[in-house]
């Protein structure tokens, strides 16, 4: 643990981990309406990515300082498109560890406060998988969430084993459909009702529907004719260097 300590804390010191945003789009505008932070780490212009680290940093508890690192970057960056009139909301992936920390919102709320950003502007995307593991611990992070005023997102909705389960014990504000939802789409009718009735439900719900890995443009109308909110995947972009995200989409 010493040795991967170390190595986490040289990679912090020689600024290794770089984030990276992904613009998330209005499907009726074709506005961007925000952004997903991605984290790489860079070593020796070689990019990392987070496959190969997160697990073990999950695995070690590194993951918590690596969180908290990417959510005080984002914090940074919010502040300098604020101060240019430019409010766009950033989602941050959460790892189930803070799950059972109670103390966890405080850090965030603390690390907010330092850069005068509001907890509305944070989305926290957080796992399925993460939170079916002890819906109660998770139905409680999710109660002292929304009470600090964070926007809470289910990430990769669908693939978990008990999804429809947890929509009735945690409220979310968002909810990020898994991208293999799209796999095969058009060939199948009974695909697109699965993730129409989704949607749908969603919607009944009040709760906001993204959806991530949209890769062309006939995916991308069809979306919109569902009614699917908000559109993320490379159709738009990749995730992009924060100064390649601001030439692009803030100015
Ligand atoms: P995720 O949160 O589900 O992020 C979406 C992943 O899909 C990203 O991969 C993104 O680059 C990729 N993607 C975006 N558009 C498309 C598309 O059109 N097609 C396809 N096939 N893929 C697309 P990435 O950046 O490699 O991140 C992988 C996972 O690592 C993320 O999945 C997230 O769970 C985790 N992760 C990334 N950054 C962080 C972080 O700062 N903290 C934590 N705890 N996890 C992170
Ligand atoms: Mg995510
Ligand atoms: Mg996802």
């Amino acid at each position: 643990m010493n040795k991967q300590l170390e190595d986490f804390e040289k990679a912090i010191k020689n600024k290794e981990f770089k984030i990276y945003m992904q613009p998330k789009f209005d499907s009726r505008t074709k506005k961007v309406v925000g952004a997903e932070a991605l984290v790489r780490r860079v070593v020796n212009n070689k990019i990392i990515m987070p496959k190969y680290f997160i697990p073990k940093y999950e695995e070690n508890g590194l993951i918590t300082k690596l969180d908290n690192y990417v959510l005080e970057e984002v914090c940074i960056i919010l502040q300098k498109w604020k101060s240019k009139g430019k409010y766009l909301y950033i989602s941050v992936n959460e790892s189930p560890k803070h799950l059972s920390n109670e103390e966890h919102g405080k850090e965030l709320i603390n690390l907010l406060e330092k850069y005068n950003i509001s907890p509305s502007h944070i989305e926290l995307e957080v796992t399925e998988n993460a939170v079916i593991q002890d819906i109660e611990k998770a139905r409680k992070a999710q109660e002292r969430m929304h009470e600090l005023g964070f926007i809470i997102s289910m990430d990769d909705f669908g693939v978990g084993y008990s999804s429809f389960s947890m929509l009735k014990n945690i409220i979310i504000d968002v909810l990020k459909i898994d991208k293999i939802f799209l796999k095969d789409i058009f060939k199948h009718r009974r695909y697109q009702i699965i993730l129409e009735s989704i949607i749908d439900m969603a919607h009944k719900l009040r709760i906001i529907t993204v959806m991530e890995g949209v890769k062309n443009k006939k995916e991308m109308e069809y979306l919109q004719e569902i009614g699917c909110d908000i559109l993320q995947g490379y159709y738009f972009d990749k995730p992009l260097l924060i100064s390649e995200f601001e030439k692009k989409y803030i100015n």
